[in-house]
Protein backbone atom coordinates (compact mmCIF):
# COMPACT_ATOMS: atom_id res chain seq x y z
CA UNK A 1 0.00 0.00 0.00
CA UNK A 2 1.33 3.31 -0.57
CA UNK A 3 1.40 6.08 1.54
CA UNK A 4 2.32 9.91 2.15
CA UNK A 5 4.94 11.20 4.74
CA UNK A 6 3.90 14.74 5.81
CA UNK A 7 6.18 17.21 7.74
CA UNK A 8 5.22 19.65 9.54
CA UNK A 9 7.41 22.70 10.45
CA UNK A 10 5.51 25.55 12.58
CA UNK A 11 8.17 28.18 12.16
CA UNK A 12 7.43 31.59 10.65
CA UNK A 13 9.45 34.79 10.57
CA UNK A 14 5.79 37.16 11.59
CA UNK A 15 2.39 36.15 11.80
CA UNK A 16 0.57 37.13 9.08
CA UNK A 17 -2.68 38.74 10.11
CA UNK A 18 -5.24 35.90 8.30
CA UNK A 19 -3.41 32.88 9.38
CA UNK A 20 -5.35 30.50 11.70
CA UNK A 21 -2.59 27.91 11.24
CA UNK A 22 -1.01 26.49 14.60
CA UNK A 23 2.40 28.47 13.21
CA UNK A 24 4.46 30.79 14.89
CA UNK A 25 7.52 32.80 15.44
CA UNK A 26 9.92 31.15 17.58
CA UNK A 27 13.77 30.86 18.72
CA UNK A 28 15.83 30.32 15.74
CA UNK A 29 17.44 28.33 18.97
CA UNK A 30 14.31 26.08 18.80
CA UNK A 31 15.11 24.81 14.85
CA UNK A 32 17.45 22.53 15.15
CA UNK A 33 16.09 20.20 18.14
CA UNK A 34 12.53 20.39 16.85
CA UNK A 35 14.19 18.80 13.80
CA UNK A 36 16.17 16.25 15.52
CA UNK A 37 12.69 15.43 17.63
CA UNK A 38 10.91 14.85 14.26
CA UNK A 39 13.88 12.86 13.02
CA UNK A 40 14.12 10.62 15.97
CA UNK A 41 10.01 10.34 15.79
CA UNK A 42 10.74 8.59 12.64
CA UNK A 43 12.98 6.40 13.22
CA UNK A 44 11.10 4.85 16.23
CA UNK A 45 7.53 5.11 14.39
CA UNK A 46 6.69 1.74 14.10
CA UNK A 47 6.96 1.40 17.81
CA UNK A 48 5.04 4.44 18.73
CA UNK A 49 2.41 2.84 16.13
CA UNK A 50 2.50 -0.71 18.12
CA UNK A 51 2.46 0.71 21.55
CA UNK A 52 -0.30 3.17 21.01
CA UNK A 53 -2.24 0.59 19.55
CA UNK A 54 -2.39 1.53 16.06
CA UNK A 55 -2.17 0.00 13.16
CA UNK A 56 0.52 -0.50 11.03
CA UNK A 57 -0.02 -0.80 7.06
CA UNK A 58 1.78 -3.88 5.81
CA UNK A 59 4.04 -3.09 3.35
CA UNK A 60 3.83 0.31 3.50
CA UNK A 61 6.03 2.26 0.76
CA UNK A 62 5.77 6.16 0.65
CA UNK A 63 5.90 7.69 -2.43
CA UNK A 64 5.12 11.33 -1.71
CA UNK A 65 6.40 13.52 0.74
CA UNK A 66 5.32 17.15 1.55
CA UNK A 67 6.99 19.32 3.78
CA UNK A 68 4.90 22.19 4.73
CA UNK A 69 4.32 24.33 7.74
CA UNK A 70 4.74 27.19 9.36
CA UNK A 71 7.77 28.10 6.43
CA UNK A 72 10.18 25.25 5.98
CA UNK A 73 12.67 27.00 4.12
CA UNK A 74 13.30 28.61 6.77
CA UNK A 75 15.59 25.88 7.64
CA UNK A 76 19.34 25.24 6.62
CA UNK A 77 19.12 22.83 3.21
CA UNK A 78 21.24 20.46 5.44
CA UNK A 79 18.43 20.39 7.57
CA UNK A 80 15.99 19.67 5.21
CA UNK A 81 17.93 16.50 3.58
CA UNK A 82 18.33 15.00 6.60
CA UNK A 83 14.80 15.48 7.34
CA UNK A 84 13.98 13.42 3.89
CA UNK A 85 17.40 11.13 4.91
CA UNK A 86 15.15 10.22 8.15
CA UNK A 87 11.88 9.15 5.85
CA UNK A 88 14.43 6.60 3.31
CA UNK A 89 16.05 5.18 6.45
CA UNK A 90 12.67 4.48 8.05
CA UNK A 91 10.36 3.70 5.16
CA UNK A 92 10.49 1.41 2.19
CA UNK A 93 10.60 4.72 -0.32
CA UNK A 94 9.90 5.14 -3.99
CA UNK A 95 9.44 8.91 -4.16
CA UNK A 96 7.16 10.16 -7.22
CA UNK A 97 6.51 13.48 -5.82
CA UNK A 98 8.77 15.52 -2.95
CA UNK A 99 7.72 18.82 -2.53
CA UNK A 100 8.80 21.99 0.00
CA UNK A 101 6.65 24.33 1.01
CA UNK A 102 8.16 27.78 0.54
CA UNK A 103 8.06 31.82 0.72
CA UNK A 104 9.30 33.58 -2.13
CA UNK A 105 11.46 35.81 0.02
CA UNK A 106 13.58 32.82 1.40
CA UNK A 107 14.41 31.59 -2.16
CA UNK A 108 17.84 31.94 -3.17
CA UNK A 109 20.13 30.33 -5.63
CA UNK A 110 22.08 28.27 -2.78
CA UNK A 111 19.12 26.76 -1.31
CA UNK A 112 16.88 26.41 -4.28
CA UNK A 113 20.26 24.52 -5.86
CA UNK A 114 20.51 22.22 -1.85
CA UNK A 115 17.01 21.15 -2.19
CA UNK A 116 16.73 19.90 -5.40
CA UNK A 117 20.72 18.04 -4.51
CA UNK A 118 18.67 16.66 -1.57
CA UNK A 119 15.72 15.14 -3.26
CA UNK A 120 12.69 17.96 -3.67
CA UNK A 121 11.25 18.16 -6.85
CA UNK A 122 8.52 20.30 -6.32
CA UNK A 123 7.97 23.48 -4.59
CA UNK A 124 4.47 25.26 -3.33
CA UNK A 125 5.17 28.32 -3.24
CA UNK A 126 2.70 31.23 -1.19
CA UNK A 127 2.16 34.51 -3.38
CA UNK A 128 -0.84 35.24 -1.95
CA UNK A 129 -1.17 38.26 -3.94
CA UNK A 130 0.92 40.57 -6.37
CA UNK A 131 0.00 43.92 -4.97
CA UNK A 132 2.35 45.01 -2.27
CA UNK A 133 -0.62 47.24 -0.46
CA UNK A 134 -1.80 44.30 -0.01
CA UNK A 135 0.84 41.81 1.04
CA UNK A 136 2.31 44.47 3.48
CA UNK A 137 -1.58 44.51 5.08
CA UNK A 138 -1.31 41.30 5.33
CA UNK A 139 1.49 40.66 7.39
CA UNK A 140 3.78 38.92 4.51
CA UNK A 141 7.17 39.46 4.36
CA UNK A 142 7.50 39.10 0.12
CA UNK A 143 6.72 41.79 -2.20
CA UNK A 144 5.85 41.38 -5.87
CA UNK A 145 9.11 41.53 -6.92
CA UNK A 146 10.29 39.09 -4.72
CA UNK A 147 7.94 36.55 -6.89
CA UNK A 148 9.02 37.04 -10.13
CA UNK A 149 12.60 36.32 -8.86
CA UNK A 150 12.25 33.11 -6.68
CA UNK A 151 10.13 31.88 -9.75
CA UNK A 152 13.37 32.71 -11.67
CA UNK A 153 15.94 30.98 -9.21
CA UNK A 154 13.63 28.39 -8.72
CA UNK A 155 13.45 27.64 -13.07
CA UNK A 156 17.40 28.02 -13.11
CA UNK A 157 17.56 25.27 -10.37
CA UNK A 158 16.03 22.53 -12.71
CA UNK A 159 12.20 22.90 -10.73
CA UNK A 160 10.07 21.57 -13.34
CA UNK A 161 6.67 21.21 -10.51
CA UNK A 162 6.12 24.72 -9.32
CA UNK A 163 2.74 25.26 -7.11
CA UNK A 164 1.77 28.64 -6.40
CA UNK A 165 -1.17 29.96 -4.49
CA UNK A 166 -3.33 33.04 -4.04
CA UNK A 167 -5.81 34.05 -1.42
CA UNK A 168 -8.70 35.96 -2.83
CA UNK A 169 -10.76 38.12 -0.27
CA UNK A 170 -7.29 39.80 1.39
CA UNK A 171 -7.75 43.61 2.90
CA UNK A 172 -7.47 46.17 -0.29
CA UNK A 173 -8.44 43.48 -3.03
CA UNK A 174 -10.83 44.79 -5.71
CA UNK A 175 -11.68 43.65 -8.96
CA UNK A 176 -9.22 45.11 -10.63
CA UNK A 177 -6.13 44.04 -8.16
CA UNK A 178 -7.56 40.65 -8.30
CA UNK A 179 -7.82 40.16 -12.26
CA UNK A 180 -4.31 41.64 -12.22
CA UNK A 181 -2.82 39.40 -9.57
CA UNK A 182 -4.52 35.93 -11.45
CA UNK A 183 -3.30 37.68 -15.00
CA UNK A 184 0.35 37.61 -13.38
CA UNK A 185 0.00 34.33 -12.03
CA UNK A 186 -0.68 33.05 -15.51
CA UNK A 187 2.10 34.46 -17.04
CA UNK A 188 4.52 33.10 -14.75
CA UNK A 189 2.94 29.55 -15.62
CA UNK A 190 3.51 27.27 -12.69
CA UNK A 191 2.57 23.41 -12.91
CA UNK A 192 0.07 24.20 -9.94
CA UNK A 193 -2.49 27.23 -8.86
CA UNK A 194 -4.11 26.99 -5.30
CA UNK A 195 -6.44 29.74 -4.73
CA UNK A 196 -7.93 29.58 -1.19
CA UNK A 197 -11.36 31.93 0.00
CA UNK A 198 -10.28 34.30 3.01
CA UNK A 199 -11.66 32.49 5.89
CA UNK A 200 -12.62 35.07 8.42
CA UNK A 201 -12.68 32.99 11.63
CA UNK A 202 -11.37 33.62 15.74
CA UNK A 203 -8.56 31.97 14.80
CA UNK A 204 -6.69 34.51 13.31
CA UNK A 205 -6.06 38.00 14.60
CA UNK A 206 -7.80 39.71 10.80
CA UNK A 207 -10.61 37.13 11.78
CA UNK A 208 -11.10 37.71 15.69
CA UNK A 209 -10.88 42.04 14.71
CA UNK A 210 -13.61 41.63 12.56
CA UNK A 211 -16.11 39.05 14.64
CA UNK A 212 -15.12 41.70 17.51
CA UNK A 213 -15.96 44.64 14.62
CA UNK A 214 -13.02 46.49 14.82
CA UNK A 215 -10.46 47.99 12.54
CA UNK A 216 -6.95 46.98 13.15
CA UNK A 217 -5.19 44.57 10.56
CA UNK A 218 -7.47 46.70 7.55
CA UNK A 219 -10.32 44.81 8.65
CA UNK A 220 -12.54 47.52 7.30
CA UNK A 221 -11.00 46.98 3.73
CA UNK A 222 -12.02 43.51 3.46
CA UNK A 223 -13.63 42.56 0.24
CA UNK A 224 -17.65 41.24 0.89
CA UNK A 225 -18.74 37.60 0.50
CA UNK A 226 -20.47 38.59 -3.13
CA UNK A 227 -17.06 40.03 -4.50
CA UNK A 228 -14.74 37.41 -3.25
CA UNK A 229 -17.52 35.14 -5.08
CA UNK A 230 -16.65 37.47 -7.96
CA UNK A 231 -12.88 37.11 -7.71
CA UNK A 232 -12.91 32.91 -7.48
CA UNK A 233 -15.49 32.79 -10.69
CA UNK A 234 -13.84 34.92 -12.39
CA UNK A 235 -10.47 33.06 -11.58
CA UNK A 236 -12.29 29.78 -12.33
CA UNK A 237 -12.65 31.31 -15.97
CA UNK A 238 -9.34 32.31 -16.53
CA UNK A 239 -7.62 29.37 -15.43
CA UNK A 240 -9.39 27.16 -17.39
CA UNK A 241 -9.06 29.27 -21.01
CA UNK A 242 -4.82 29.03 -19.82
CA UNK A 243 -5.39 25.56 -19.95
CA UNK A 244 -5.55 24.64 -16.08
CA UNK A 245 -7.56 21.47 -14.70
CA UNK A 246 -9.50 22.33 -12.06
CA UNK A 247 -9.43 19.18 -10.05
CA UNK A 248 -10.30 20.24 -6.49
CA UNK A 249 -12.27 23.21 -4.78
CA UNK A 250 -8.84 25.12 -4.30
CA UNK A 251 -6.80 23.63 -7.17
CA UNK A 252 -5.80 23.58 -10.56
CA UNK A 253 -3.15 21.81 -12.54
CA UNK A 254 -1.76 21.83 -15.94
CA UNK A 255 -2.57 18.35 -17.29
CA UNK A 256 -0.44 15.60 -14.97
CA UNK A 257 0.25 18.23 -12.64
CA UNK A 258 -2.08 17.27 -9.82
CA UNK A 259 -0.59 17.09 -6.42
CA UNK A 260 0.02 13.53 -5.84
CA UNK A 261 0.07 14.07 -1.95
CA UNK A 262 -2.56 15.93 -1.23
CA UNK A 263 -4.67 14.25 -3.55
CA UNK A 264 -4.04 11.35 -1.14
CA UNK A 265 -6.34 13.58 1.57
CA UNK A 266 -9.25 13.75 -0.39
CA UNK A 267 -9.09 10.10 -1.76
CA UNK A 268 -8.90 9.01 1.80
CA UNK A 269 -5.30 6.91 1.71
CA UNK A 270 -3.00 6.48 3.86
CA UNK A 271 -0.45 9.45 5.30
CA UNK A 272 1.92 9.77 8.13
CA UNK A 273 2.36 13.13 9.89
CA UNK A 274 5.43 14.00 11.90
CA UNK A 275 6.11 17.21 13.48
CA UNK A 276 3.81 19.26 15.82
CA UNK A 277 0.42 19.05 15.26
CA UNK A 278 0.52 16.81 12.64
CA UNK A 279 -1.94 14.79 11.49
CA UNK A 280 -2.04 11.04 10.52
CA UNK A 281 -4.57 8.41 8.67
CA UNK A 282 -4.16 4.82 8.30
CA UNK A 283 -7.49 3.91 6.80
CA UNK A 284 -9.09 3.05 9.98
CA UNK A 285 -7.62 5.35 12.37
CA UNK A 286 -6.95 9.34 12.73
CA UNK A 287 -4.49 11.17 14.85
CA UNK A 288 -2.67 14.16 15.60
CA UNK A 289 0.42 15.51 17.40
CA UNK A 290 0.53 18.21 20.29
CA UNK A 291 0.37 21.10 18.47
CA UNK A 292 3.28 23.22 20.69
CA UNK A 293 6.33 22.25 19.23
CA UNK A 294 8.49 22.96 22.32
CA UNK A 295 6.02 20.28 24.00
CA UNK A 296 6.18 18.13 21.20
CA UNK A 297 9.93 17.32 20.86
CA UNK A 298 10.38 17.09 24.91
CA UNK A 299 7.71 14.21 24.60
CA UNK A 300 9.79 12.65 21.57
CA UNK A 301 12.79 13.28 23.27
CA UNK A 302 11.38 11.42 26.26
CA UNK A 303 10.94 8.40 23.83
CA UNK A 304 7.35 8.57 23.81
CA UNK A 305 4.42 9.38 20.83
CA UNK A 306 3.64 12.92 21.02
CA UNK A 307 0.11 12.26 20.13
CA UNK A 308 -2.77 14.56 21.50
CA UNK A 309 -6.18 13.38 19.48
CA UNK A 310 -7.02 9.80 18.53
CA UNK A 311 -9.90 8.43 16.98
CA UNK A 312 -11.15 5.11 15.66
CA UNK A 313 -13.27 6.47 12.62
CA UNK A 314 -16.69 5.18 12.38
CA UNK A 315 -18.64 3.68 9.41
CA UNK A 316 -20.96 6.87 9.82
CA UNK A 317 -17.93 9.16 9.85
CA UNK A 318 -16.32 6.93 6.94
CA UNK A 319 -19.40 7.52 4.55
CA UNK A 320 -19.80 11.85 5.57
CA UNK A 321 -15.82 12.04 4.50
CA UNK A 322 -16.49 9.71 1.53
CA UNK A 323 -18.74 12.24 0.21
CA UNK A 324 -17.16 15.61 1.72
CA UNK A 325 -13.98 14.51 0.18
CA UNK A 326 -15.07 13.27 -2.70
CA UNK A 327 -16.84 16.01 -3.95
CA UNK A 328 -14.27 18.36 -3.17
CA UNK A 329 -13.14 16.35 -6.47
CA UNK A 330 -14.30 18.44 -9.70
CA UNK A 331 -15.06 14.78 -10.91
CA UNK A 332 -17.75 13.90 -8.84
CA UNK A 333 -18.21 10.42 -6.56
CA UNK A 334 -19.48 7.33 -8.08
CA UNK A 335 -22.85 7.41 -5.53
CA UNK A 336 -24.21 3.80 -6.57
CA UNK A 337 -20.94 2.35 -5.50
CA UNK A 338 -20.79 4.56 -1.75
CA UNK A 339 -24.42 3.58 -1.38
CA UNK A 340 -23.40 0.19 -1.59
CA UNK A 341 -20.21 0.25 0.19
CA UNK A 342 -21.91 1.68 3.02
CA UNK A 343 -25.69 0.30 2.88
CA UNK A 344 -27.42 3.26 2.86
CA UNK A 345 -29.64 5.00 -0.11
CA UNK A 346 -28.42 8.88 -0.62
CA UNK A 347 -30.82 9.62 -3.27
CA UNK A 348 -33.56 11.63 -1.63
CA UNK A 349 -31.23 14.07 -0.40
CA UNK A 350 -29.26 14.05 -3.60
CA UNK A 351 -32.26 14.37 -5.46
CA UNK A 352 -33.14 17.95 -3.33
CA UNK A 353 -30.01 19.39 -3.54
CA UNK A 354 -29.83 18.67 -7.41
CA UNK A 355 -33.54 20.36 -8.36
CA UNK A 356 -31.99 23.05 -6.62
CA UNK A 357 -29.19 23.22 -8.87
CA UNK A 358 -25.90 22.85 -6.65
CA UNK A 359 -25.25 19.22 -7.15
CA UNK A 360 -25.51 17.72 -11.33
CA UNK A 361 -25.11 14.47 -12.71
CA UNK A 362 -22.04 14.14 -15.02
CA UNK A 363 -20.86 11.19 -17.09
CA UNK A 364 -22.61 9.23 -13.86
CA UNK A 365 -20.58 10.71 -11.21
CA UNK A 366 -22.60 13.01 -9.03
CA UNK A 367 -20.71 16.07 -8.57
CA UNK A 368 -21.00 20.07 -7.66
CA UNK A 369 -22.76 22.17 -10.09
CA UNK A 370 -19.62 23.90 -11.48
CA UNK A 371 -21.45 27.29 -11.28
CA UNK A 372 -21.89 26.86 -7.31
CA UNK A 373 -18.62 25.68 -6.25
CA UNK A 374 -18.49 29.33 -4.28
CA UNK A 375 -20.95 27.89 -2.16
CA UNK A 376 -20.22 24.48 -1.23
CA UNK A 377 -20.20 24.53 2.22
CA UNK A 378 -24.16 24.66 1.74
CA UNK A 379 -24.13 21.31 0.26
CA UNK A 380 -22.09 19.83 2.37
CA UNK A 381 -24.01 21.09 5.22
CA UNK A 382 -27.38 20.48 3.10
CA UNK A 383 -25.94 16.76 2.13
CA UNK A 384 -24.45 15.42 5.75
CA UNK A 385 -26.99 16.97 7.92
S1 LIG B 1 3.69 32.22 6.42
FE1 LIG B 1 1.90 30.84 6.26
S2 LIG B 1 1.92 29.63 8.16
FE2 LIG B 1 3.30 31.39 8.47
S3 LIG B 1 2.03 32.93 9.47
FE3 LIG B 1 1.94 33.35 7.27
S4 LIG B 1 0.14 32.21 6.52
FE4 LIG B 1 0.65 31.41 8.57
Amino acid sequence: MNAGAYVQVPFCQTKCTYCNFHTGVFSHDLYAPYVDAVAREIAEYPRLLRENKIQEIPDTVVDTVYVGGGTPSLLDPKTLRGVLDAIRAGFRCDFEEVTLEADPETITPEKAAAWRDAGFDRISMGVQSFHDTELKAAGRMHRREDIFNATRILRDAGFHKISADLIAGLPHQTDATWDSSVGELLALRPEHISIYLMEIDEGSRLGLEVLNGGSRYSAAALPTDDVMAGFYERACARLASAGYVHYEISNWALPGFESRHNLKYWRREPYFGFGAGAHSFNGTQRWANAHDPAAYASTINRGRFAVEQMETVTREQALEEELFLGLRQLAGIDLAEIESKYGTNLAPRVEQLRAQGLLEWHGGLLRLAPDRLAVSNEVFVNLLD
